[in-house]
């Protein structure tokens, strides 16, 4: 009974959980795992840091250990856990010492996801990047400090997918003063986001900014060519390019959960109150598959915050069952500041766009009239909360 509860992930989930848990409990023994360094920083600012010229050890807020020693919790950084001993209530842990067990009486698994990489030919597949951590973010900006090939700090980067994070990083790598090339084999950005005459308004505004769109085609090699990268595509056309960014999307790392028998499908399946299908094992985050959400995984900030507090009740000894608000993304794009609050996908209904005052702004509304989705572009973003009040989730 005196084995501590132990957090596996030191993301905005894990780090979330410790901090709620302890505004309820100062005292419970707990116990935090990562593989990573474990300081923390908001993943959300490595897709606005160039064009602000923040280097990585500038995004990082606290240090692991003082965060951990403010937590009165005990933190194993840069340490792997290998596998979960369901019955035995033990992990398996590796660090630069060896491997041993660690007991647990609660467990949480804050694992996040991973960036998903398609196959593709060419001797220079191997240097696609994806930035998904801020280790991720470090490589991307050394790539970028580093003396360029051609006369002028400017580079050409292609990025792979216009989807949240991909547009986030093409605005600010256009920012920073690069020649942004996005390549989508969907005919238009955010597609799986936003109505089509939103979309259109977001490539027009980053194609002033300098981006190049070429949509409708996918990225099928990537080969070294004088020094830098020919950027082969599906449509028969090349860029050249130095760096090549994949954002083509994440997928919840299910592994440890799946090696122990927990039920996982497009993440780790929890219900209401976030247990997985095995007891005192909970899960949040990106990793996640909420019940909650319609079993859906749910990778953004505000969902995290909500299964957080949720979570600390539940292992404080008060069973609580998550029921998310409607939560809207702000997608920072500032060549058009966008808020998304989307619907289930299995929702049934249609876009109504906003005419006159209400130009820039779309409702999704089911076949009973009932508001179940909205996007706000530009200056109706400051309208996030009215339209938040009057959707259901
Ligand atoms: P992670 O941050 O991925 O943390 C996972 C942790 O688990 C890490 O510490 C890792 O080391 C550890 N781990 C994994 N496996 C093991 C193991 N076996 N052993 C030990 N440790 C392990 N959302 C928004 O709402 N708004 C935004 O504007 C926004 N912008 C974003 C911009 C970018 C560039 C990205 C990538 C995401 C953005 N998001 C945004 C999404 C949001 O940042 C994520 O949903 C959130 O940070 C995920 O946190 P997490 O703790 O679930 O996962």
């Amino acid at each position: 009974m005196n084995d501590p509860i132990i957090i596996i992930g030191a993301g905005l989930a894990g780090w979330s959980t410790a901090r709620a848990l302890r505004k309820q409990d100062g005292d419970t023994a707990l116990v935090l795992i990562a593989a990573d360094s474990a300081d923390v920083y908001a993943k959300p600012s490595l897709s606005n840091a160039f064009a602000l010229r923040r280097a990585p050890a500038q995004l990082i807020s606290a240090s692991a250990a003082s965060t951990a020693q403010t937590l009165n919790l005990t933190l194993y950084a840069t340490t792997h856990v290998e596998a979960i001993d369901v019955a035995g209530k033990t992990l398996r842990v590796r660090d630069a010492q060896g491997t041993r067990s660690i007991a647990y009486r609660a467990l949480v698994l804050a694992t996040g996801a991973a960036p998903i990489r398609v196959p593709l030919d060419g001797d220079a597949a191997g240097q696609v990047l994806s930035v998904n951590s801020l280790d991720d973010f470090a490589v991307l900006h050394a790539r970028l400090a580093a003396p360029a090939p051609l006369a002028g700090a400017a580079r050409d980067i292609v990025i792979m997918g216009a989807g949240l994070i991909g547009c986030e990083f093409a605005n600010d790598l256009a920012l920073a003063g690069h020649r942004v090339h996005v390549v989508d084999p969907q005919a238009r950005p955010l597609a799986a986001l936003l109505p089509e005459s939103a979309s259109a308004q977001l490539q027009d505004a980053l194609a002033a900014l300098g981006v190049a769109w070429h949509v409708g085609a996918s990225v099928r090699s990537v080969d070294t060519a004088a020094q830098r990268l020919r950027v082969g595509l599906s449509d028969g056309g090349a860029i050249d390019a130095d760096i090549v960014v994949s954002a083509i999307g994440l997928r919840a790392n299910v592994a440890l959960a799946q090696a122990a028998q927990l039920e996982c499908a497009r993440g780790i399946v929890v219900d209401a109150t976030l247990q997985t299908s095995a007891p005192n094992i909970y899960a949040l985050g990106d990793c996640a598959q909420y019940a909650s959400a319609g079993a859906r995984t749910l990778p953004y900030v505000m969902p995290i915050m909500h299964a957080a507090k949720a979570l600390a009740s539940t292992l404080c000894g008060n069973s609580t069952a998550l029921a998310f608000p409607v939560m809207p993304v702000a997608i920072k794009t500032p060549a058009l500041p966008i808020v998304a609050a989307l619907a289930h996908p299995d929702q049934a209904g249609q876009w109504q766009a906003g005419l006159a005052a209400d130009a820039g702004l779309w409702r999704f509304v089911d076949p009973a009239g009932v508001q179940r989705g909205f996007v706000l572009l530009g200056k109706q973003t400051a309208r996030r909360t009215e339209l938040a009040s009057a959707t259901q989730a």
